[in-house]
This record gives structure tokens, C-alpha cells and sequence, in this order.
């Protein structure tokens, strides 16, 4: 492969935005330090890179929301469960306490998903 400014020169890299050729003078690094061919590829890389940091954000959001509706609706079933036992309803308690460990499991891990890629940030 050519470089793309310089059909002369062979290429030392590839431009990681837009996929073309980049030799020895031409190549630039974001900050991310990936290589590009061009200011305009750097200022398209880190948009791009931007938004996915936005999503990955969003998404984290969404498990601590999630973690956080496991860990009420366990906590409402544990009520409930406790209700039943109080009127000798013991077949009830005992699936909604299995429903609530579940759940309460469930919400435990979407929650720690959510504190892992706070720590990684
Ligand atoms: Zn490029
Ligand atoms: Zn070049």
C-alpha cells in the first residue's frame, strides 16, 4: 500500500479513521495515540471516540438503574414474603423469598457491572 498524499512512498501505517494509506511524514497521533492521516481524521476519530464514551456512560447508567430496581423489588417481595409468614401463608413465603434472593442476586451484580466501569474510567 501507497501513502495517500504521496503515491510515491510506501505506507508506514494506516489511518485508523478512514482506513488510507500514511508514511513516515504523514503520520499524525491523536491523543489517544492512534494513528490517522490527517487533522480532519484526528477531529473524526475523537467525535467518534467521544460518543462511545457517552454510550458506555449511558449504559452504566442503565445497570445501576436496573441493579438498583432488582434491589427494591427484592427488598418489596421481603415485605410481602414477611406478610404472608405473619398470616401462616408459608407455600407464598417461600417462593417469593426464592423470587426475592433472585432478584436481590440480580440487582447485586447489575450493580457491581455498574461500579466496575466507574473504576475503569
Ligand atoms: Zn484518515
Ligand atoms: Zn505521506
Amino acid at each position: 500500500m501507497k501513502c495517500a498524499q504521496h503515491p510515491q512512498a510506501d505506507a508506514a501505517a494506516i489511518c485508523i479513521h478512514c482506513g488510507a494509506g500514511v508514511c513516515g511524514d504523514c503520520i499524525q497521533r491523536t491523543a489517544s495515540r492512534r494513528v490517522v492521516c490527517s487533522q480532519a481524521c484526528a477531529q473524526g476519530l475523537a467525535e467518534a471516540e467521544s460518543t462511545l464514551a457517552m454510550i458506555r456512560r449511558k449504559t452504566q447508567g442503565g445497570h445501576r438503574l436496573t441493579g438498583y430496581f432488582c434491589v427494591g423489588a427484592a427488598l418489596a417481595l421481603g415485605v410481602f414474603a414477611a406478610l404472608a409468614g405473619a398470616d401462616g401463608q408459608w407455600g407464598i413465603v417461600l417462593l417469593q423469598s426464592a423470587l426475592g434472593l433472585g432478584l436481590g442476586l440480580s440487582g447485586y451484580f447489575y450493580l457491581r457491572l455498574a461500579n466496575n466501569h466507574h473504576e475503569a474510567d
